[in-house]
């Protein structure tokens, strides 16, 4: 039976998605709620992980081990590293990769979790396509794209570290959750996609544009969501 796990880093990500659906449950672990329920009649989880990779990779395990969940998408937001993403558009992962991992000096490509086999964390081609159709059905004037994602422990604000990213990973967009969340379902057979609004260019103006455009992105990233689920 399909059952689909949907996670957001903050509260602004998954308020809404929370407020639609119906709930029947709603279990406590590591500090994170899960709401257990239906949305459009489609069985989901919907979960707060908290910030970062360490928080998104406890709260896919979980959705793993305790609630089965058959598929993941992380909603949220993310800072645009392409110059035609701009604030407000929504980046849809084709993969992700850690880009704080450097374990180069075994031999490992920067970005390379050791001993895994391999770096980028391929998201489901099915649930990508559905995802996009989705957004051009729900948000018709907003720019959708398909690109790569970056995930690190780190808030990037600044132009050379934004550069530097460009430059080594080719990412499109950076945030902190997106590549852990990945890599415990890669690990855990669960097909995933990651959904991203943009509120920032991730670079020296981040700090000033994240706080103003974050709650918008976050309605845009859980719009798409919620039509989507119906469509897996
Ligand atoms: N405002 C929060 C902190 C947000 S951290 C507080 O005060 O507690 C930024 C969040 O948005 C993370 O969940 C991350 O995934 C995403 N994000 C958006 N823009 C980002 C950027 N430029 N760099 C890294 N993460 C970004």
């Amino acid at each position: 039976m399909k059952r689909i796990g949907i996670i957001g880093a903050m509260e602004l990500e998954v308020k809404q998605l929370k407020e639609k659906m119906r709930i029947e449950r709603i279990v406590e672990k590591a500090g994170m709620e899960f709401f257990v329920g239906t949305l459009h009649d489609i069985d989901v989880v919907i979960v707060r992980s908290g910030i970062g990779k360490v928080n998104a990779a406890l709260c896919i395990q979980i959705l793993a081990d305790v609630f089965q969940v058959t598929h993941v998408i992380n909603t949220g937001v993310a800072g645009s590293l392409n110059a035609d993403l701009d604030i407000g558009d929504i980046l849809i992962s084709t993969d992700a990769i850690q880009h704080d991992i450097d374990v180069r000096v075994f031999g490992y490509q920067i970005g390379e979790v050791p001993q895994l086999g391999y770096r980028e964390f391929v998201a489901n081609k099915e649930m990508v396509r559905i995802a996009v159709e989705s957004c051009k059905e729900v948000n018709p004037d907003v720019n959708v794209r398909t690109g790569r994602v970056l995930s690190g422990d780190q808030f990037i604000s600044n132009k050379d570290v934004k550069e530097n990213l460009i430059t080594t990973y080719h990412g499109d967009c950076v945030e902190m959750e997106g590549a852990a969340v990945a890599h415990g379902a890669c690990l855990n057979h669960i097909p995933f996609v990651i959904i991203r609004a943009i509120s920032d260019k991730a670079d020296d103006s981040a700090e000033m544009d994240y706080p103003t455009f974050e709650k918008a992105a976050a309605k845009h990233s859980a719009a798409l969501v919620e039509h989507m689920v119906t469509s897996l």
